[in-house]
């Protein structure tokens, strides 16, 4: 299924079953805002449970807050936000379509990445076992021509976005020739830079009112109150401070449906460690939460590690964390090495002190801090993306299915009677009872048994059971495996094992820390 297909049907999926709706849809929708359905919150929560968990639960040092999005206006001059939180934005004359203009050169860089492994694969295919990668790397005029353009095309583009060198930027757009895909023209205007932060204002009187901003990031939130966590906690460096919450970002480019989003959910782990000590946590935090992501078992080649082309003003060093989706890899997470810039800038704001006495060393400092920083939505979307599937039956039938880890997945057991009548729905009932404080469970008697089947695979649901007569007589069901649609005949007792055994969340946290 070509990719832009398959991005087309999990969005159609996930409204047609209650995932994702578009934001205000009677009114037409809302650009880039959505809302999540009778599923898709529950997926959520279960995504957000997994992840505190894992900070909270696995890690005695980590503890958690919940700041209020408002905050002191002061607060986005301190972080940078106010300057410096811009995309570079160009348009297109003909189009009158708006892009950013770091994307479209990224977007070119990867087709060019694209070309160089077809041509691979296609040797690889040709040459067989014999085939060497470097050795073909090195020899093939194709994809020497194409790796020169890249690197001296990356090597401007890394360059330009450092220096916030916004000519630059389109020259280069005009050096590669870049067209606008909707237009076809290559009628630039200037890059100009475009600040991200909503607005509105606190207060009842024009008078006595204020500019105050929508967090564009929960950190700040963690930062200010860093103090009052390590105080108040008797924390010891090192300590890490987590929070999930709302964040709002004026998104320019707002397409590919939840993965960028004007409102969105991020889940920050703030780490404070001795100055000196941040390559070695950086790269601890960098392998954890590689190993979190993989977890969740939608297979290891779907992640990579991406390097970042431009560090943010605050960082020493930075990597995304990057998931195959339909339209390409893309960052679902960021591990930032921040330095003390953040508690530094507070202090030089506020005016108040915010600084560690460390006990062991005798000594006063400015915490270093890693930060580990994840979209909501871009998880949920990851796990769509990479457990969506279409399979053909035996009987020429097809089913569309969600492989969502059973941990995650929103409904973990469907009860069915196999006929209304002949006392099968009580019985069914009370088995869907039995669960009612352990599992999410959804009781269904409409329908074919087949088709109420097909409803709970395209929600993901691991487990089906099934009430038929011989249950009444020997206290027995069939319970339906999600993925291999195989049937086993159980005992009614046996199943809080069986169904426990695979919908526990600390599953996936025992391999996190594996
Ligand atoms: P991008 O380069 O895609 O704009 P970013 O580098 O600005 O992302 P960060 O500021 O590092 O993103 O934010 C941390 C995480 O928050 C991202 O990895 C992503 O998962 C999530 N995130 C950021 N912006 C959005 C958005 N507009 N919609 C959904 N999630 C987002």
């Amino acid at each position: 299924m070509a990719n832009e297909d398959l991005f087309k049907k999990i969005i159609s999926h996930c409204k047609e079953y209650g995932f994702v709706f578009p934001s205000s849809e009677i009114y037409d929708g809302l650009g880039a805002v959505y809302d999540y359905g009778q599923n898709g919150v529950e997926l959520k929560n279960n995504i957000k449970r997994y992840w505190w968990d894992s900070m909270t639960l696995l890690n005695d040092n980590v503890a958690g807050v919940d700041a209020a999005i408002f905050m002191h206006p002061t607060i986005w001059k301190a972080s940078g936000h106010v300057d410096a939180f811009n995309d570079p934005l160009v348009d297109n004359k003909d189009s009158k379509k708006r892009y950013r203009a770091d994307v479209l050169i990224e977007d070119y860089l990867n087709a060019l990445d694209d070309k160089i492994a077809k041509e691979i694969e296609k040797a690889a295919a040709r040459y067989g076992s014999g085939f060497d990668e470097n050795m073909f790397r090195s020899t093939n005029e194709r994809v020497i021509e194409n790796q020169n353009k890249r690197n001296a095309v990356h090597a401007r583009f890394a360059e330009a976005l450092n220096d916030g060198n916004l000519e630059e930027l389109r020259q280069i757009i005009v050096d590669t020739e870049i067209a606008c895909p909707v237009s076809g023209t290559r009628n630039w205007t200037e890059v100009r830079q475009f600040n991200l932060m909503f607005s509105t204002e606190m207060g009842s009187t024009m008078d006595d009112s204020w500019k105050v901003y929508l967090r564009p990031e929960t950190a700040q939130g963690i930062f200010v109150n860093f103090l009052n966590v390590q105080k108040t906690g008797r924390m010891k460096i090192p300590f890490g401070i987590a929070q999930i919450g709302k964040a709002f970002r004026n998104e320019i480019v707002a397409r590919q449906f939840i993965f960028r989003m004007r409102e969105f959910e991020q889940m920050e782990m703030q780490y404070f460690v001795r100055p000196g000590d941040e390559m070695r946590w950086y790269d601890t935090w960098k392998k954890i939460r590689l190993n979190w992501h993989r977890a969740m078992g939608l297979g290891d080649s779907k992640y990579r590690y991406h390097d970042h082309d431009k560090l943010a003003h605050y960082a020493n060093a930075a990597v995304d964390i990057e998931f195959e989706m339909p339209f390409g890899f893309k960052e679902i997470e960021g591990i930032h090495s921040r330095t003390d810039f953040d508690l530094s800038q507070h202090e030089k704001y506020s005016g108040k002190k915010i600084q560690y006495f460390d006990p062991e060393l005798g000594q006063h400092y400015t915490p270093y801090v890693i930060e580990t920083s994840i979209g909501v939505d871009r998880v949920f979307l990851s796990i769509i993306a990479g457990s969506y599937a279409e399979e053909t039956l035996e009987n020429n039938e097809s089913r569309v299915l969600l492989r969502i880890p059973p941990e995650l997945a929103p409904v973990k057991l469907a009860v069915l009677p196999l006929v209304k009548k002949d006392g099968l729905s009580e019985r069914a009932r009370e088995i869907a009872d039995m669960f009612r404080f352990d599992f999410r469970c959804i009781y269904d008697e409409k329908d074919s048994i087949g088709k109420r089947y097909r409803r709970q695979d395209a929600i993901g649901t691991p487990f089906c059971i099934t009430i038929d007569h011989e249950t009444l007589s020997n206290s027995t069901v069939t319970i339906r495996h999600r993925d291999t649609m195989t049937q086993d005949r159980v005992a009614i007792d046996s199943l809080h094992e069986i169904i426990s055994a695979k919908v526990d969340m600390k599953n996936l946290l025992k391999k996190v820390m594996e």
